[in-house]
């Protein structure tokens, strides 16, 4: 394993798909299920009047834990870091498939998996860095400040695009995660009490910015630092996104269309045909800020949540559709 890079044949970006279960509301109003996942790699709907099977590197069934979700689904994109490579998790998904449910849990586990790596491998010293941010109506606000001024972007030389006076702070251990995410929380319902919908139409983007620098046999630092970051990243519901996307109908302004996930979508689809064509990474303000993470030298994985609900069925078609341009 080279540092600072991906392996070749892991470039491709990890696509899976995660069911949940029916809720009660549904259960309550017979709202059942038509989907089936027939074995780790298929999904089917039965009972349609095209029955269709959709494959992707894996899918999760209503039964699966989130830590299977992890381990197979996320787990070595993100410990790619340790090695300094840049890594991103995507949920995507309509509003109530369990994006949240699904990112939260993820994040958890990379956290306690990341501080175990940095705990046995003492040849290093490591430093963790935390950071939050949420993007609105193409406004980037700090998750970890009061302060609701929009951040800027800016274009550093070496760095890419950083976003201008973003609060970082230095992550001691899995309890302190807890702590941090509280606020973001926090921060994000003092947003929603002056607009409405906005945790179902912005992204939220958690990075971990992990820096390690090589002991050498006497416990001094030597030289060499390897920095890498990895985005955990809430995407906006998609059920807005989705009928422009899937008509191919051209980006409109307005707030009733999401630029960050449209632009995504055209993003993801480029990346996952090949690089020689040209990728709008700079049309959005998501696909600006995880440039350095997404496609190229760095990893990703995208696990696109469903709801089984009958009523839901068109937006969870959509959603595969979404998943399918990503495979
Ligand atoms: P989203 O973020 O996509 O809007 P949430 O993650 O908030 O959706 O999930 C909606 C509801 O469904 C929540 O109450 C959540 O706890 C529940 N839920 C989502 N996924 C699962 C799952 N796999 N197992 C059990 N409950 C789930
Ligand atoms: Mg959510």
């Amino acid at each position: 394993e080279e540092e600072g890079r991906p392996n070749s044949q892991e470039e491709k970006i990890l696509v899976s798909v995660r069911l949940r279960p029916l809720n009660e509301r549904e259960l309550a109003r017979n709202d059942g299920s038509d989907w089936e996942c027939i074995n780790e790699n298929t999904i089917m709907i039965k009972n349609s009047i095209v029955p269709t099977a959709y494959t992707f590197d894996r899918v999760f069934g209503f039964e699966c834990p989130t830590k299977q979700v992890y381990e197979e689904g996320a787990k070595e994109v993100i410990l790619s870091v340790v090695r300094g490579v840049n890594s991103t998790i995507f949920a995507y998904g309509q509003t109530s498939s369990g994006k949240t449910y699904t990112m939260n849990g993820i994040t958890d586990y990379a956290v306690a998996d990341i501080c175990g790596y940095i705990e046995v491998h003492k040849d290093r010293e490591f430093v963790l860095k935390f950071s939050a941010m949420e993007i609105y109506n193409e406004a980037v606000r700090d998750l970890l400040s009061a302060d609701g001024t929009p951040l800027r972007l800016l274009d550093d030389p070496e760095k890419g695009t950083v976003v201008e006076k973003l609060t970082e702070v230095v992550l001691r251990d899995q309890n302190h995660l807890q702590e941090l995410l509280a606020i973001c929380e926090a921060q994000r319902k003092i947003g929603e009490t002056s607009l409405n919908e906005t945790s179902s139409r912005s992204h939220q983007i958690l990075r971990l910015t992990i820096e390690s620098l090589a002991r050498d046999y006497q416990g001094l630092r030597s030289s060499g630092t390897l920095t890498a970051t990895v985005n955990f990243v809430d995407l906006a519901g998609s059920e807005r996104a989705s009928q422009t996307l899937s008509t191919g109908a051209r980006l409109k302004e307005g707030s009733h269309i999401n630029r960050s996930l449209l632009t995504l979508g055209t993003v993801v689809r480029k990346l996952s045909k090949g690089k020689d064509s040209h990728i709008p990474f700079r049309d959005s303000k998501l696909t600006r800020i995880l440039q350095n993470s997404l496609g190229g030298n760095a990893r990703t994985a995208i696990i696109c949540t469903l709801s089984p609900a009958r009523s839901h069925v068109e937006q969870s078609r959509n959603t595969l559709f979404f998943a399918s341009c990503a495979n």
